[in-house]
């Protein structure tokens, strides 16, 4: 067995202990395996082993890997987890099936004019800079409120949940607890948060989505 599937083995049941651990239904966990900078013959084998979510955080990256493989297997979910410029969009709608980064008027203004022309609906997450890091994109904490009802009202956008990714300095927890708070004051389902080094505790908060790149495909070089 490939080291990539054993570890796809591990994260799954690791998954559903946690989720039970927190009296929750494993199903209710989506696993994103976060592909970024791994080629197809890393991703084959994760695939073949009965994976269908992955993640890419960036679209140029994506369009080289996924259109192959989405033929050959129209089932794979693909999910934008990186920051997206207004000058891709096009082709992120084009790509992605769910965007986990919207974080300015700007992208969701052009993320709805791409789905209406296209045709094409994603689920869509707001991303919450919940510790206000100035080098960090996101919506603030106390700014999420106005920010969903714009996309909702102005917009039309069906946002599907929040997402955040917590400094590396400070206890992921409490940024979890922050974005699950936020969710469900705004009457929020989605919870994408969690990576390979809190996923556990991410489950435990509520992440309904776990993005984990290296604990799947190894450690980026
Ligand atoms: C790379 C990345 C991940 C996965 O991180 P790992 O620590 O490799 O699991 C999750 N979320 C985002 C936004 C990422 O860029």
């Amino acid at each position: 067995m490939t080291q990539s599937i054993a570890a796809l083995r591990d994260i799954e049941s690791r998954i559903e202990l946690a989720a039970k651990g927190a009296g929750r239904d494993p199903a209710s966990v989506t696993l994103v395996a976060v592909s970024k900078t791994y080629d197809e013959a890393a991703i084959l084998p994760v695939i073949g082993a009965g994976q269908r979510v992955f993640g890419e955080n960036r679209v140029q990256e994506a369009k080289t890997k996924w259109p192959p493989l989405k033929g050959r297997y129209p089932d794979l979910e693909l999910h934008l987890i990186g920051p997206l410029q207004s000058n891709k969009t096009k082709e992120a709608v084009e790509l992605f099936d769910a965007i986990h980064t919207i974080d300015r008027p700007k992208i969701a203004q052009a993320i709805a004019h791409e789905m209406a022309t296209q045709g094409r609906q994603l689920q869509l997450y707001v991303q919450v800079n919940t510790g206000e890091e100035a080098q960090k994109a996101g919506i603030a904490p106390r700014e999420t409120e106005a920010f969903l009802k714009y996309c909702r009202d102005d917009l039309r956008l069906a946002i599907a949940g929040l997402m955040c990714i917590p400094p590396v300095d400070e206890e992921a927890a409490l940024h979890f607890g922050l974005l699950a708070k936020l969710a469900g004051e705004n009457q929020l389902q989605g919870l994408s948060m969690g990576m390979s080094g809190d996923f556990e505790t991410a489950i435990a908060l509520g992440a309904t989505h776990v993005r984990v790149g290296s604990a799947i495909f190894g450690v980026r070089g």
